[in-house]
Parts: C-alpha cells; sequence; structure tokens
C-alpha cells in the first residue's frame, strides 16, 4: 500500500504574517490526520519561518534548488542548505520552471541528481502542455521528461523520489483534468517504470497537480495510481488545503 501524500506548492506567494495565520490553522489540524502524509513548500526566504511553524506532522519543502553545490552561483541555492534548513522534499521540473525559465530535461534531471545529493527527496514534476494533449503525444512527452531522469540517475532513484504528473493547461487554471485523463497517464508513467524495475514502480508515489480543489479531490484520489496531490492555489487557504489532506487520507 502507497501511502498518500499532499504537498503544497505556495509558489511566490505568502508573507510573514500570511504564513504564520495559515500555518496556525492547518498545522493543528494536520497532526489529527494519521493515514496521509503533508508537506509544504514556502519561498526560499520563508523557509526557515516556516519550519518553525509546521510542527512534527508536516514536513518542509522548496520549490526548487541549484544543480550546483556551492560557490560561484550568484542567487542560486543548493542542496546542502535546503537540508541545513531542515527540508525534507524539494520540487524538480515545475511546469512553470520549465515554460518560463527555460529549464530543459536535462536542466531538471541534474536538479534531480542534487536533491538526491543532499538527502532530499525530490518532487519530479512531468506533463504536456494543451498543444501536446491536442497532438495526442502526452505519453511521448512524459516518456522523455521520465527517460532524462532514468538515464542519468537509474531507476533505483525513484525509491527515494515522488513524481507529480501535471497536466500544464490544468495548472492555475482552474481545468482540471478528469479522473479518467489522470489515471491514465499515472497508469502510463508507472508502466514506464516498471519497465525498468517492477518493485520501485510498485511502491513511487505518483501525485497528480492541476487545479486540484476540495470538490474534486476526492474522485481523483480515489483513483488507483494518484497517490495524492501537489496542490497550488488551495494550498493557500488553510479550509481548502485541509479538506484535501483529508480527502487523500479517506481515499483508497
Ligand atoms: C502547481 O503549481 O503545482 C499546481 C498544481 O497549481 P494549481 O493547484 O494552482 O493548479
Amino acid at each position: 500500500m502507497r501511502r498518500p501524500l499532499v504537498a503544497g506548492n505556495w509558489k511566490m506567494n505568502g508573507s510573514r504574517s500570511a504564513n504564520q495565520a495559515l500555518m496556525h490553522d492547518v498545522a493543528a489540524q494536520v497532526a489529527a490526520l494519521d493515514s496521509v502524509d503533508v508537506a509544504v513548500c514556502p519561498p526560499f526566504v520563508y523557509l526557515e519561518q516556516v519550519s518553525s511553524l509546521v510542527g512534527s506532522a508536516i514536513a518542509l519543502g522548496a520549490q526548487d534548488l541549484s544543480d550546483q553545490d556551492e560557490g560561484a552561483h550568484t542567487g542560486e541555492v543548493s542542496g546542502a542548505m535546503l537540508k541545513d534548513l531542515g527540508c525534507q522534499y524539494v520540487i524538480v521540473g515545475h511546469s512553470e520552471r520549465r515554460t518560463l525559465y527555460g529549464e530543459d530535461d536535462a536542466f531538471t534531471a541534474r536538479k534531480f541528481a542534487a536533491a538526491r545529493r543532499h538527502g532530499l527527496k525530490p518532487i519530479l514534476c512531468v506533463g504536456e502542455l494543451l498543444e501536446e494533449r491536442e497532438q495526442d503525444i502526452t505519453e511521448k512527452v512524459v516518456a522523455r521528461q521520465l527517460d532524462a531522469v532514468l538515464d542519468l540517475e537509474g531507476v533505483e532513484a525513484f525509491r527515494d523520489a515522488v513524481v507529480a504528473y501535471e497536466p500544464v493547461w490544468a495548472i492555475g487554471t482552474g481545468r482540471t483534468a478528469t479522473p479518467d485523463q489522470a489515471q491514465a497517464v499515472h497508469a502510463f508513467i508507472r508502466e514506464q517504470l516498471a519497465g525498468h524495475d517492477a518493485s520501485v514502480a510498485a511502491g513511487v508515489q505518483i501525485l497528480y497537480g492541476g487545479s486540484v480543489k476540495a470538490d474534486n479531490a476526492v474522485e481523483l484520489f480515489n483513483q488507483a495510481d494518484i497517490d495524492g496531490g501537489l496542490i497550488g492555489g488551495a494550498s493557500l487557504k488553510a479550509a481548502d488545503f485541509l479538506a484535501i489532506c483529508r480527502a487523500a487520507g479517506q481515499a483508497g
């Protein structure tokens, strides 16, 4: 049985006071949920503050990291620094990094490797653009994104990693993949990994991301290969995020 994970990606949102209020509402109630793992990924500058607010039931994650370990890389943040601040997870290859900042598959794979070098669990985001879905090449795109990491790090690396399927057309748009659409790609991802190692594939958590809300979470999380969610907008509202965490805990 895979344990569900719900990770909140705060993106470039938050302030010291807003973070305090959000975590005040979320932390105590997540502590009462015992069948779901929960993580929050605030902006770098708030990691230290949020680490003091998460309590023991919520893990800390970052939204990105450098592919480099240290040195003359102005503006970058290393995996070692994230580990030092108490991070357990780091998102790599989010579609906003890929599309807005030109981060390609090979660069994403190097970030995945950097995360693992520092004992962080990468949450590897994959997913197709709208035009790629319309051209019916979703599987080709997702396979290419996975292969870049498999080629560099090997399938064993996925024992300590999470995959997030995030169709780009569903992120922040209010447009969600149907449970069947999402399940089909999740099953494909698991099959691709199973082609390398069946036990790794059976164990890896594959999250769905893209406009998950309290009212669509249950149906998505009830799909056989969906093991929780990567949540953007709804992770900034305590009641919505908690409802999604509860849905993941009850799914199965
Ligand atoms: C995301 O940023 O990973 C995401 C899924 O965003 P949203 O939930 O807002 O679509």
